[in-house]
């Protein structure tokens, strides 16, 4: 029986998760379940999976989930709120894996915990891997942690690797791009586009901060910086091909020529049922692929002159050191302000750019210099705002 903790359980990936758990009852238990906000979500996966903590973000969301469990029987779940909580039960004795779901930067510190307790850390949540370079896998070094990709990219390349994970031979990992909503058209046309148009994705059903990521393609910016940390290959060494139909999840070319792809439908119960249940496989309950169906897969170059975003996570790649945190920071916060309509659709990466200007560059020593940096982007990027709105 594997005892886990989901970071961020009532969002996407989280939910999914879930999913693929409730599947397999002999296999798993959920020690404790973490969320921001949304009682109503959390409180229903109080009453089916049990967990015996759960933590809420907001002290008076902690307040109202305890009032509601207790009034159905189910006050022995113990409520917990803040970050240090989250760091607690993602570091406790009592469980055994974690899956990190929680979006953005807020999953930092409760990932890292994991991590330096030795647990199975399953990844979705990307931002702290782009925010702090190879520092997660150097402390999985150290503590023995096993680190399991749960982007679909990640979850490919990780499929498509030898199983010692040394990169023997490798030449170039491919990650695929299906370009999102807006595949095709001309930067400078969608200034006027509207949130709920950016988060229309064609293949993918996803929190709303991806969402938006992919329609800028920074998604696929992020998950260069990403695939470099994780896997410690060079930025250099990862190429972006789009891909329309989201069905190579990523490709691996070694130097002899051979190329090895990992495919299946677009749902990520199937990378998240892959690292669950690793290095055995289990039914993850996604819908089986006919490939006779899909008849024909496109692939292309990405165009980089329509495609600031991008630009901007390979510079910052290219960079290294603590480019890839600012820019990290800047687009959580005019992503942020697009969606609470303050800001243009394409004056997201005006945002990102000028922070990436503004702040010095330095290397990445530690955790505590990786916050300072977040902040003071942060603080960079919401001046900016003002000053476009
Ligand atoms: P989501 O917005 O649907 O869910 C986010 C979860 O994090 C929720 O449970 C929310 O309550 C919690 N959360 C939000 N802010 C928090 C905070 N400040 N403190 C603590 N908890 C907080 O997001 P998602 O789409 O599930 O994505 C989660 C992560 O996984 C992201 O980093 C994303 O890039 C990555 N990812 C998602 C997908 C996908 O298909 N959704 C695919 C690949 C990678
Ligand atoms: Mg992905």
């Amino acid at each position: 029986m594997q005892r886990l903790v989901i970071l961020g359980s009532t969002g996407s990936v989280g939910q999914s998760t879930l999913d693929v758990v409730a599947l397999h009852p002999e296999r798993f238990a959920i020690t404790a379940l973490t969320a921001n906000t949304n009682v109503d979500i959390m409180l229903a996966q109080c009453k089916q999976f049990q967990p015996q903590t759960v933590v809420m973000s907001e002290p008076s969301a902690a307040d109202r989930l305890q009032q509601e469990l207790a009034s159905i029987g189910l006050g022995h779940i113990e409520v917990k709120s803040g970050v240090d909580a989250l760091c607690q039960v993602a570091s406790s004795d009592g469980c055994d894996a974690v899956m990190s779901a929680i979006v953005g930067a807020a999953g930092l510190m409760p990932t890292l915990k994991a991590v330096q307790a030795a647990k199975r850390v399953l990844i979705a949540n990307k931002e702290p891997l782009v925010m702090t370079g190879d520092l997660f896998m150097r402390e999985a070094g150290k503590s023995g942690a096993v680190i399991l990709p749960i982007d679909s990219e990640h979850n490919a390349i990780f499929q498509c690797l030898p199983v010692d994970q040394h990169k023997r031979g490798v030449r170039n990992v491919h990650l695929t791009a299906s370009g999102g909503p807006f595949l095709g058209r001309t930067w400078q046309d969608l200034s006027t586009v509207t949130p709920a148009q950016a988060c229309a994705h064609p293949n993918w059903s996803m929190g709303h901060k991806i969402s938006i990521d992919s329609a800028t393609m920074m998604n696929k910016g992020l998950e260069l910086i990403e695939a470099a940390a994780l896997f410690g290959l060079p930025a250099q060494q990862v190429n972006i091909v789009m891909h329309p139909q989201s069905i190579i999840h990523s490709m691996v070319e070694y130097i002899d020529g051979s190329f090895l792809a990992q495919l299946g439908s677009p749902d990520m119960k199937i990378p998240i049922a892959h690292s669950l249940s690793w290095p055995d496989r289990i039914e993850s309950g996604a819908k089986t692929l006919d490939i006779t169906e899909i008849a024909r897969l496109d692939f292309q170059k990405p165009d980089m002159e329509n495609l600031p975003c991008l630009r901007l996570a390979r510079r910052a790649a290219d960079e290294g050191g603590s480019a890839p945190a600012v820019l990290n920071a800047s687009n959580e916060i005019a992503v942020e302000a697009f969606l609470a309509g303050r800001i243009a659709f394409t004056d997201i990466p005006t945002v990102i750019e000028a922070a990436m200007n503004a702040v010095g560059h330095c290397d990445i020593s530690d955790i505590e210099n990786v916050l300072n940096i977040d902040h003071e982007a942060r603080e960079v990027a919401i001046a900016q705002l003002d000053s476009l709105s």
